[in-house]
């Protein structure tokens, strides 16, 4: 609706409160009274509370609530002009206060407001002059002096004080000010709610326009609660309402049924069963039932599978491909890097021997073709992969990003599977499935357990399937902490890859930077497959200085020099070498000529060497959680038991010390999931960090908000069934659009 409620959001804050006053709040995104009325405060300071002045470091810019003890101005002699000085405290502790001005008479001012036994918020940086930790010419705020009457005063001195996300620039107060400028002259109709009036009462919710009051200008801690949950609610059910809506719009469209091979045709499925080497696991079986049923509908199968590693997923996807195949249709396997595409064609075509090498000789009778596409292979194979996808000889086409090329065309794609998804974004997969003019059907694999309700919401418009299970008879895998400046642990952990080479396996060493000259948080690189600079947790500042990270090229040198690993061959990969070298490395480490490899996070996911048994994370301090159980998921893979070798020097205590020793005690992937969401900061789990977009969900944590998610889905799916379109809403389809923009719904996926 393009109607006058709305425009009240969209006014720009420089029209409704000036350009001095919005230059500031532009610069924390906030461009319009929709985005300051959405600037929650982080939280509220309760009068009387006082900040503890002994921890106040100097250098630090701080925000602090302290008592005025006492005021004094003086003329200053030797430099002419005056100075305030005051004295604030916190009971115990005390810290300055200094102003000077050309003249005595400007100073009264300050001396009018801060007179002794006052309290107020004072923001400034830390300096200390003589020893004594002072603050010059602070912005401050002194609580309950702008009303008149000593009883509003009285009220005002007691009320909640929201302290706002501020900046520098910008003082906590100010924001407030502008808030209440803001907000205190619209009404509720200039405030349409995205929550239904239906909604609303079922919850016995108050409305927007109150709860804003509520956040913004509480007279009680339970007001800015009550509203705070409220607001919270609300965003769960506009990001399910957009999942649901998605859903819907999806199962509205056809596809095609892919029963299969019919009796008496040529059934490549049968045929591969016949030849695995292994029996499928009871998992493999439900899930490929559910698979199989799926895509023998007309309506779009939209499946997550989301399965522990090394569950066997390759198999099942597999089967899934070939069924389309035997229906007369193609598919298609995206991998988050091409390491893992050309590891994929490798798998594929081994299980698929002669089925795989139609108009080969050799080849099967009704043999298909398994194509690889990547973004980096050379001119003539990009033009052999291109003819077989499009001309539909290749009934299975395997590659990275590449494959969502704009000249990439099918004959007939019946099936997208998109391996360990989390690298690729809504429109990536709306690009593969808008190419064929009928929605293909869509699988989408992830190894990274994703707890119920938290699949609920970053994957809600996705059913979900399970592999819990592994294989029978994996012995498993052994996880130690090595501390980092132990170098007798460090010798052994050398020591014991060099016996397990001597066994004739294979170890990885993992580090987190390609080379010593990288920066940890470079970004040089559009190769899709180095990830190590990216995955480094952004640990802020350091109180130490730490040492530099290892670095690929620096630890292949070093271990190649090492006595103890005399005689033993030692590959390198990661993102930044050619494609065909990658390729080369990666299958003489898995033929064992060269069966050691430092590499980067790019064997991360999905790399499945069953020899390797051995997995050295060098700074695993740096690492996630979930990242860690994706490499150790690397080793163990085999029949030899598996060790993973995690050295660190993480402050006992720390965050990193509880991911560590989370990780050495569990390999429940589920369990660590969910650890892992519970470290990892606010904001992060659902990406709106990212995107500095101000237009994100702010309130909602998907791990802690659980409950209050999977009631939003309920409210959101019956939303959706009444009107798919949500068009009977329009306060809610606006917030889906506003809220989450198309760049930003990215973090359905990523997160
Ligand atoms: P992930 O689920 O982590 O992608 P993969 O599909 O790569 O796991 O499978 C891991 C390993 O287990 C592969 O070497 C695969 O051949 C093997 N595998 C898969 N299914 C079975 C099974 N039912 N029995 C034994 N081994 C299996
Ligand atoms: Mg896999």
């Amino acid at each position: 609706m393009t109607d006058p409620d709305r425009r009240r959001l969209r006014e720009p804050l420089a029209t409704v409160l000036g350009p001095r006053t919005a230059a500031p709040l532009a610069q924390l995104g906030l461009h319009t009274t929709g985005d300051l009325l959405r600037h929650y405060p982080r939280r509220y300071a309760e009068p009387g509370t006082m900040t503890d002045l002994s921890a106040l470091v100097p250098g630090e810019h701080v925000t602090v609530m302290a008592r005025v003890v006492q005021t004094t101005v003086r003329e200053m002699r030797s430099r002419g002009g005056a100075i305030l000085q005051a004295t604030v405290s916190d009971g115990p502790h005390d810290l300055s206060l200094t102003f000077f001005a050309k003249r005595r008479g400007v100073l009264r001012l300050h001396e009018d407001k801060l007179r002794p036994g006052r309290v107020g918020l004072f923001t400034g940086t830390v300096g200390a002059y003589r020893g004594v930790l002072q603050l010059t010419h602070p912005d401050y705020q002194v609580v309950g002096v702008d009303v008149d009457d000593e009883a509003a005063a009285m009220v005002e001195a007691s009320r909640p004080i929201p302290l706002y996300p501020a900046s520098a620039a910008v003082p906590t107060w100010r924001i407030q000010r502008a808030v209440r400028t803001v907000l205190d002259p619209l009404l509720a109709e200039d405030l349409p709610d995205p929550l239904p009036p239906e909604v609303l009462a079922r919850h016995g919710l108050r409305s927007l326009r109150e709860s804003l009051r509520e956040i913004h200008e509480p007279y009680t801690e339970a007001e800015h609660q009550r509203a705070r949950h409220r607001l919270r609610f609300e965003e769960a059910v506009v990001l399910q309402a957009a999942l649901a809506r998605r859903r819907a719009e999806v199962a509205g469209q056809p596809a095609t049924a892919r029963v299969g091979a019919l009796p008496g045709e040529p059934n490549l499925l049968a045929a591969f069963d016949a030849r695995l080497p292994f029996v499928l696991t009871a998992g493999q079986r439900e899930v490929g039932g559910q698979v199989s049923d799926d895509l023998a509908r007309s309506r779009p199968m939209q499946r997550l599978l989301q399965g522990e590693v090394g569950s066997g997923k390759t198999v099942v996807a597999l089967r899934a491909m070939l069924q389309v195949v035997d229906s007369g249709g193609q598919a298609a396997l995206l991998a988050p890097t091409e390491v893992l595409a050309a590891q994929h064609l490798r798998t594929l075509r081994a299980l698929l021997g002669p089925l795989a090498e139609d108009g080969m000789l050799g080849g099967a009778e009704h043999a298909t073709r398994v194509a690889l596409l990547t973004g980096s292979q050379g001119t003539a194979a990009r033009r052999a992969a291109l003819l077989d996808a499009a001309s539909g000889r290749a009934g299975i086409v395997v590659g990275t990003h590449a494959l969502l090329g704009e000249h990439v065309q099918f004959a007939d794609l019946g099936l997208v599977v998109v391996d360990e998804q989390h690298r690729f974004g809504v429109e990536q997969r709306d690009a593969l499935r808008g190419r064929a003019g009928i929605t293909p059907h869509l699988l989408v694999m992830t190894a990274t357990p994703i707890p119920r309700t938290v699949a609920m919401t970053l994957f809600g418009d996705l059913e979900v399937s399970t592999l819990a299970e592994v294989p029978a008879g994996r012995p498993g895998t052994t996880t130690h902490v090595v501390a980092a400046d132990n170098a007798g642990w460090l010798a052994r952990t050398w020591a014991r890859v060099r016996e397990e080479v001597d066994a004739g396996h294979r170890a990885y060493v993992v580090c987190a930077r390609i080379s010593p000259d990288d920066r940890v948080d470079a970004r040089g690189t559009d190769d899709a497959d180095l990830v190590a600079p990216d995955a480094v947790l952004d640990l802020g500042p350091q109180p130490t200085p730490r040492p530099p990270l290892r670095a690929v090229e620096e630890v292949a040198a070093e271990l190649a020099g090492l006595p103890t690993l005399a005689g033993v061959r030692i590959g390198v990969l990661h993102g930044r070498l050619p494609a065909a070298e990658k390729d080369d490395v990666m299958a003489r480490f898995a033929s064992g000529e060269v069966p050691v490899l430092v590499s980067t996070t790019v064997v991360e996911v999905g790399v499945d060497v069953p020899e390797a048994t051995v997995m050295v994370v060098l700074d695993a301090d740096r690492f996630g959680l979930s990242q860690l159980h994706q490499l150790r998921g690397r080793v163990g893979r085999g029949t030899a038991p598996g060790l993973c070798l995690l050295v660190a020097d993480a402050q006992a205590g720390s965050d990193a010390a509880t991911r560590l020793s989370t990780l050495a005690a569990t390999t429940d992937g589920f369990r660590l999931a969910t650890v892992d969401l519970e470290l990892r900061r606010e904001g992060d789990v659902l990406g709106a960090s990212q995107s500095g977009s101000t237009s994100s969900l702010r309130l909602l944590r998907v791990v802690r908000d659980a409950d209050l998610i999977a009631l939003a889905r309920e409210e959101a799916t019956a939303l959706v069934a009444q009107d798919p379109t949500l068009a009977r809403w329009p306060a809610l389809a606006d917030a889906i659009e506003t809220w989450l923009d198309p760049g930003h719904e990215d973090f359905l996926e990523r997160a």
